[in-house]
């Protein structure tokens, strides 16, 4: 005989099933992380750059309005990934068609903000001239981390764009089609890695730690005890900066690995819930400053923040 689940039985199992994948929503993402960043930028030593990416996030905000939704990846292609571990719709592979107008209409909301900064002008200016070609090749530099020094200051501009592109095709993912990717620690939608973790809070996933794509916003479980860049369990451990008044920042930690000695920063809800992964590593560039005098490096950048690497010896 089927055993009927009783209401308290429900509760409890709900307690413990909780999602795996949290995918994008499109409409809502870029609207809190644009308000997110502009009350980061209130209290900050980097408050213009803070305010800067607070209005191309805006932006996103619009293009992701009217954007039309993705295609649903096919029933091949959800096999193919389950089957091979592989991310359900990588990066790697060519680019979703037409992204460059994308970036062409980001360029030409910014051109008309007038609280972007001036000195970028000429910037937008040169990237918007480019053909989709020539884009796509950068695209590609900009997606391996691989950027020469003079498109530094459009890095940012272009990642912007794929972002919208790809968040709408993450959308349009059902949460079981998601693979369970080898290794754990690359996005099982897009194969990118992620900008940082995430403490929720609210019903069934208060308390879980999710790591956040840094390209299309999806977000995966993994327990706290790992590493989220070599997936060990040995050597995890947490540190913060000092803010003025000396006290230690809880809201952004940088947690630390001494098996791969990388840091990535874990940002919690429980502390601030208005805590935003993108936004809130950004924010606390000070904290990054603090782990460059470490042994850690730091084990994936911020996409609205490219910085030169320095040269390999
Ligand atoms: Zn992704
Ligand atoms: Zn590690």
């Amino acid at each position: 005989m089927q055993r009927i689940l009783q209401p308290g039985d429900i509760e409890a199992l709900d307690r413990v099933s909780f999602p795996r994948v949290r995918l994008p929503q499109p409409a809502t993402l870029f609207q809190e992380r644009a308000a997110r960043l502009a009350q980061l930028a209130q209290d900050s030593p980097i408050a213009d750059y803070l305010r800067f990416a607070a209005r191309v996030v805006q932006a996103q905000h619009q293009l992701a309005l009217k954007a039309p939704a993705a295609d649903a990846p096919s029933e091949e292609a959800v096999q193919r990934a389950g089957a091979s571990g592989m991310p359900l719709l990588p990066a790697s592979e060519p680019l979703p068609e037409g992204w460059q107008q994308t970036l062409r209409e980001l360029l030409a909301l910014l051109g008309a903000d007038a609280a972007v900064p001036a000195p970028l002008a000429p910037v937008m200016a040169q990237l918007a001239a480019r053909d989709d070609t020539a884009l796509n090749s950068l695209a590609r530099q900009v997606l391996a981390e691989n950027v020469a020094r003079e498109d530094i200051a459009t890095a940012p501009l272009l990642m912007a764009a794929l972002q919208v592109v790809f968040v709408q095709r993450a959308a349009a993912v059902g949460a079981h089609q998601a693979p369970y990717t080898e290794p754990a620690t690359i996005c099982p939608v897009c194969g990118s890695a992620p900008v940082a973790s995430v403490v929720r809070i609210g019903g069934n996933i208060a308390g879980h730690r999710y790591l956040h794509c840094g390209l299309c916003a999806t977000e995966w479980h993994m327990v706290r005890v790992k590493c989220s860049h070599c997936e060990s369990t040995r050597g995890v451990r947490y540190q913060g900066a000092e803010d003025a008044q000396g006290k230690i920042g809880e809201v952004v930690q940088a947690e630390t690995c001494t098996e791969c000695h990388t840091y990535r920063k874990i940002v919690s809800q429980e502390k601030d819930p208005y805590a935003e992964p993108l936004a809130d590593d950004l924010a606390s560039l000070t904290l990054d400053l603090l782990m460059g005098e470490t042994e850690f490096s730091r084990a994936s950048g911020n996409p609205l923040l490219v910085i030169e690497k320095p040269l390999a010896v």
